[in-house]
């Protein structure tokens, strides 16, 4: 590196799998002051949260591991998710990343002030970087309702994202409230618990996909081991797979529709092959396009929704009394535990920390009109900040993996820009960020999450937080930056152009 590249301090908040990624990155590309601050005592983010029987990944193994790691180890297609997270402990011990890493310190103050982020922890210490990523995970503010009486409830209660290990279930009567994909995955484990009686509460029912899981033998493994090759055609099978299904969500074009139909017929089939009583299968059958809300892929909550100790009620949830929930037809569950399967707030993102980046201007502020940023990562009015996996990135359609190494490739060509002094910061215009939002506004209407459904897709205004183009439409995008997207010059204040929040 030649001496008069600027030399960053760097923070990257979050030690999930986009935060070790990152700091292995910026080493990579001689960026060695990096601090990675994680908010609880551990690394792992979602998979360290989310241990809940049955948690698994349904996108493959293969296609869920960073590029430059591999691992030939696992024991299935679809890996269980205590194996994903010991893959991310590995890899971060593995590149050294426990070397930068300060634990229980969870970001609370993330301002910019004279040209630096100044950021406080829980802890009450202080930090300074010249930039900062926020790699602080999309779906990781559980969602508990707000039910009546809940309070009143006298048995045990627990998120699907906070679950309590030292809980017996066994012999009990238990709730499940939310049937998305955690609560697909952990029905059927509860239903086949010792003696349990399993009531699932669904509001809307899910389209299913059927994906089968295939346990890989010895063999296999060593076949993966000497040959990365064949690991490899695994993840760009699966990544093709996932390609087209997600482009058959967002594209109105007569091939992509016609994917979708043979998509929803294969569902619906599955459906109907699988439930044999017509009047539970009319309850699981869904009133709306498949993909609206999150394709839910799994094998086996059909079979055990069907088992005896089973029950599927589909009026709504009127309140919690002490022994149970009484639903709005006037009956009443008796149960001794209740499960919220009930998903997460998508639009945190790296709130509720006090964020506040130049002149004052606040993610409040920001936000106010709109959850926005520029190629889902860069925010005007916040210099030298990377939003990872932020508003309208792929998430939820495709590999979290592939599309958050795609965001730090971008994000290290810009940070390479400001390193040689060709920008004086780091900061997209708002006009660029408005120009963003007009091309997303436009794919958005082709895109079936606008079809009208209820789904944690949607931000407050009912506009969807995905990506409404297909994987190639965002390689592309993300390809390089164009550098007249931002001030070569920091402007001095946030309205001496169009003030951020007004872009809509
Ligand atoms: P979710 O998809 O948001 O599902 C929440 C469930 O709770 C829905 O069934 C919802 O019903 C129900 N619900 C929410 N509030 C309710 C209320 N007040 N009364 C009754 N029901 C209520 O949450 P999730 O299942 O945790 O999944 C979230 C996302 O995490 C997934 O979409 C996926 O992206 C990710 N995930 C991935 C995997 C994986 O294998 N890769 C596994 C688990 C989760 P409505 O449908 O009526 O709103």
């Amino acid at each position: 590196m030649s001496d008069n590249r600027k030399n960053p301090s760097v923070v990257v908040i979050g030690a999930g799998m986009t935060g070790i990624m990152l700091v292995i990155k910026l080493r990579e590309a001689g960026i060695i002051n990096v601090t990675l601050l994680e908010k609880k005592e551990s690394v792992g983010g979602t998979w360290r949260e989310n241990t809940y029987p049955g948690v698994a990944c349904d996108v493959p193994g293969h296609a869920y591991t960073y590029s430059f790691a591999p691992n030939p180890e696992w024991s299935s297609l679809f890996a269980p998710g205590s194996e994903i997270h010991q893959y991310f402990i590995d890899v971060y011990h593995k590149y050294g990343v426990d070397t930068c890493t300060r634990f229980n310190e969870a970001v609370t103050s993330c301002v910019y002030q004279d040209g630096k982020w100044k950021l406080e922890s829980s802890q009450g210490n202080t930090y300074v970087a010249d930039l900062v990523f926020a790699a602080t995970g999309m779906l990781h503010h559980p969602v508990i309702p707000d039910f009546e009486g809940l309070d009143s409830f006298t048995g045990v209660t627990m998120h699907s994202a906070q679950w309590d290990h030292s809980v017996q279930l066994e012999g009990k009567r238990i709730g499940v409230i939310g049937n998305g994909s955690s609560g697909a995955q952990l029905i059927p484990e509860l239903i086949d618990k010792a003696d349990t009686d399993v009531t699932v509460f669904q509001r809307t029912p899910q389209w299913l996909v059927k994906v089968v899981d295939k346990p890989y033998s010895e063999q296999d493994k060593e076949r993966f081991r000497n040959k990365p090759a064949a690991m490899q055609r695994v993840k760009d099978g699966a990544l093709f797979v996932y390609g087209k299904g997600t482009a058959a969500l967002a594209s109105d074009s007569p091939w992509y529709r016609l994917i979708h139909k043979a998509m929803a017929w294969n569902a619906r089939r599955y459906l109907k092959q699988s439930i044999k009583d017509p009047e539970l299968r009319a309850k699981l059958t869904p009133d709306y396009k498949l993909g609206c809300k999150r394709v839910v892929m799994n094998a086996t909550f059909y079979d055990a929704i069907q088992k005896p100790n089973a029950h599927l009620v589909t009026e709504g949830i009127d309140r919690f009394e002490e022994g149970g929930i009484r639903t709005t037809d006037g009956q009443f569950h008796p149960l001794d535990a209740v499960v919220f399967a009930t998903g997460f707030d998508p639009s945190a993102y790296m709130r509720p920390m006090n964020f506040v980046g130049r002149a004052g201007l606040t993610i409040k502020e920001a936000w106010s009109k709109k959850i926005q940023a520029y190629r889902s990562l860069c925010l005007p009015g916040f210099p030298n900040f990377f939003l990872m996996l932020g508003p309208n990135s792929p998430i939820g359609n495709y590999s979290v993996i592939a599309i958050s190494e795609m965001q730090a490739d971008y994000a290290l060509q810009l940070v390479s820009h400001w390193q040689a002094g060709e920008l004086e910061t780091i900061e997209v215009k708002p006009e660029a960020l408005g120009g963003w939002n007009a091309m997303l506004r436009e794919k958005m209407k082709h895109t079936v999450w606008t079809s009208g459904c209820n789904s944690w897709y949607l931000d407050g205004e009912g506009d969807p937080l995905l990506w409404p183009g297909n994987w190639k439409q965002w390689v592309a995008e993300m390809k390089a930056p164009a550098i007249s997207d931002f001030y070569r010059a920091s402007p001095a204040a946030h309205n001496s152009d169009a003030d951020v929040s007004d872009v809509a």
